[in-house]
């Protein structure tokens, strides 16, 4: 088993998923008393919020790969960022650590392609939604079209992720906005919806969502157990 190096904290409330799917599916898979071979650099997500707010962009791929490359030195054999935000700066990551940086935006795909889709609903921060450094990976490695809300609906979705889901507060009345939101975007010919955010799963499931989810969270835990065993 390869030993997996996650950058964590972004937020503690997902990474806390991460390392309970991480562990269940090596237990699931590999049986018996495994777990998962990991280290976590977590980050105080106050610093990183504020420097995403002020758009120091530069500062944050300094500061991702310098605990990369610690998370290199320490034994890690692989890199996953648990966040999809934070993958605007995989290929610096990739380059810098000369390490294999397992996209969670290409778990996302793989997923997307299996059901069957074309044309899914993004749904994430503002950085994930406008940039295309993530529905870039999805359209050139998987061909995968992606919807994104309407300006004020992205302004919805991006409040609540960091003014509630970071800091651990669960709303039944954002739970029901956001299901308005991916209900106008099924209406325009999303197939599914991408939870393109890690704590958006701890307010949307499918049992709640008009169209199938992606919850990269998952996705991208299990990308990472079936990389460390393979
Ligand atoms: N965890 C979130 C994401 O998946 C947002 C936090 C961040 O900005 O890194 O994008």
């Amino acid at each position: 088993m390869k030993t997996a190096g996650l950058l964590g904290g972004m937020s503690w409330e997902s990474t806390l998923e991460y390392y309970r799917i991480i562990n269940q599916e090596t237990k699931r898979l590999l049986g018996d008393t495994h777990s998962a071979k990991c280290l976590i650099y977590a980050f105080d997500f106050h610093e990183i919020e504020r420097l995403q707010r002020e758009g120091h962009w530069e500062k944050m791929t300094q500061l991702m790969v310098e605990e990369a490359m610690n998370l290199k030195k320490a034994g890690a054999q692989f890199i996953a960022i648990c966040t999809n935000t934070m993958h605007r700066m995989a290929p610096d990551i990739e380059k810098e650590t000369g390490l294999k940086v397992l996209h969670i935006a290409d778990a996302a795909g793989e997923a997307i392609k299996k059901h069957g889709f074309s044309k899914v609903a993004l749904l994430g921060t503002k950085f994930t939604m406008e940039g295309d450094f993530y529905r870039k990976v999805l359209m050139d490695n998987h061909g995968i079209e992606t919807l994104i809300p309407e300006p004020e609906d992205r302004e919805i979705v991006h409040h609540v992720i960091y003014e509630e889901l970071i800091k651990g507060i669960l709303s039944d009345k954002s739970r029901k906005a956001f299901i308005n939101i991916i209900y106008k975007l099924s209406e325009k010919g999303a197939q599914g919806v991408i939870l393109g955010c890690t704590e958006i799963p701890l307010l949307i499931t499918d049992e709640f969502s008009p169209v199938p989810v992606f919850d990269t969270t998952r996705l991208h835990s299990e990308a990472i157990v079936k990389f460390a065993i393979d």
